[in-house]
């Protein structure tokens, strides 16, 4: 579909970092990671959510197994990982063709507020020292 971004990256009209690629689907990392792995599993058919998809359909199974064979190529399968769709935008869907995101490895968000939380406390025991000497 013209004006989709996942068409043109389909189309390789978008440069993409793909890692799989075969008749039905297209994998590529994405472009802002939450995880230090994350993929996006795309049906080269623009369908725009789960909800266009007939029940049935063989498309589903097929991502589901694509993410499997990344997951294992990755080192992640036994580790852990997610994999999921958001539908819509109470879903948080963004871009509106579907795509499953396949996601693993320690969360960026939680590394921050770690680090946040470590130079807090650092920071409290610093001060509490130089007004103990005081
Ligand atoms: P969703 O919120 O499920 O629609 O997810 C859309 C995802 O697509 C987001 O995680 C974006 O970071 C990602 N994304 C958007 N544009 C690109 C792009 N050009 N290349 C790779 N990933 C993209
Ligand atoms: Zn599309």
């Amino acid at each position: 579909m013209s004006g989709c971004i996942f068409c043109k990256i389909i189309d390789g009209k978008v440069p993409a970092n793909i890692v799989y690629e075969d008749e039905m689907v297209v994998a590529f990392w994405d472009a802002n990671p939450a995880s230090p792995i994350h993929i996006l599993i795309v049906p080269r058919k623009h369908v725009p959510t789960l909800n266009d998809i007939p029940d049935g359909d063989a498309i589903l199974g097929h991502i589901g197994d694509v993410a499997k064979k990344l997951a294992r190529d990755l080192g992640v399968a036994d580790t852990g990982y997610r994999f999921f769709i958001n539908v819509n935008r109470g879903g948080g869907q963004v871009v509106f063709h579907l795509h499953a995101h396949l996601v693993s490895g320690r969360d960026m968000g939680t590394k921050f507020i770690k680090a946040a939380i470590f130079l807090a406390v650092g920071w409290r025991k610093l001060l509490k020292k130089l007004g103990s000497k005081g």
